[in-house]
């Protein structure tokens, strides 16, 4: 049968071969670790329990997981075995759940998460690029505590050059009212980490200033302001695979930041001196296999 799960649409047959993201029937996994590279709401001091899922429903050029992403490297689990991997994060202390490029397993991974969730007790976070389907969301609904999600493009032509789909933003601004639905605006407990909300990031690409511009004014105009939080982003780097091939300036990145404060965004701002690869985790099944 089919896989029409994504905005896609691909209609592979993954028991046979994998579809357009690269996945086929079975779960795999890149990694599933403590990661502290996550906004400080998500991070905290303990870290935030990420699973890195292999594929990905987007083919972004400028990818920083190149070999997740457009490789699918990964490692093939049972649905036993996830389970177990949920608990053993919970027990080095993650202070939430974090599920990455989940999007091609939503239909494996949902109803184990739906049954361990009370028992886990941690916050599900779905750290996801903004390009999923209402299918796919309503498998989510009742069960994420925070969608962590891209805003990429303001235009559908961006999505097409830079990540392969005609309607990323199209899908995105349907996408981002059912997950506002959905999580309500943000919530944090005393320590400062967010328990429930939409964390909106945003990359700054070089040469993509106005459509920058373009989708915080979108974003804007989406949700109150005080209920969403904004995470912008200047780390990109070339990844040697496609554009862009330059980095960012400092006038790009400021101007870009000049304007999300004046609209009122909180958040969390990265410094223009954050660009380097320090951020992209190495990918070699850590956690993944006992
Ligand atoms: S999830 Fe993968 S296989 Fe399914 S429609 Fe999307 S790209 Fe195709």
């Amino acid at each position: 049968m089919g896989c029409y799960l994504c905005p896609r649409r691909c209609g592979a047959d993954r028991t046979r071969a994998p579809g357009a993201c690269g996945a086929g029937d079975t779960l795999r996994l890149a990694r599933a670790e403590l990661h502290f590279w996550e906004e400080p709401c998500i991070s905290g001091q303990r870290g935030s329990g990420a699973i890195f899922f292999s594929g990905c429903t987007l083919r972004c050029t400028y990818c920083q997981n190149y070999e997740v992403s457009h490789k699918s490297y990964g490692i093939g689990i049972t649905p036993e075995r996830f389970r177990e991997i949920l608990y053993e994060l919970k027990e080095k202390g993650a202070h939430n759940l974090n599920l990455v490029t989940a999007d091609p397993y939503l239909a494996i991974i949902a109803p184990i998460l739906r049954e361990e969730k009370d028992k886990l007790g941690l916050p599900i976070v779905y750290n996801c690029s903004g390009y999923e389907s209402q299918e796919q969301l309503r498998l989510l609904d009742g069960l994420c505590d925070i969608y962590l999600t891209d805003f990429k493009y303001a235009d559908n032509s961006l999505g097409e050059r830079l990540s392969g789909v005609p309607d990323y933003t199209d899908v995105l601004l349907r996408a981002l009212p059912e997950m506002f639905r959905q999580v309500g605006a943000c919530r944090f407990d005393g320590e400062g980490m967010m328990t429930k909300g939409v964390l909106v990031r945003h990359l700054v690409l070089p040469g993509c200033r106005k459509d920058s511009l373009a989708a915080l004014t979108m974003l804007s105009d989406l949700v109150p302001i005080g209920d969403v939080r904004l995470s912008l982003m200047s780390q990109f780097t070339p990844n040697g695979h496609g554009e862009p091939s330059r980095r960012l300036t400092r006038f790009e990145y400021e101007s870009v930041a000049s304007k999300a404060l004046l609209l009122g965004f909180e958040g969390y701002f990265q410094e223009f001196s954050s660009q380097t690869s320090d951020y992209t985790p190495d990918f070699h099944g850590q956690g993944v296999t006992k």
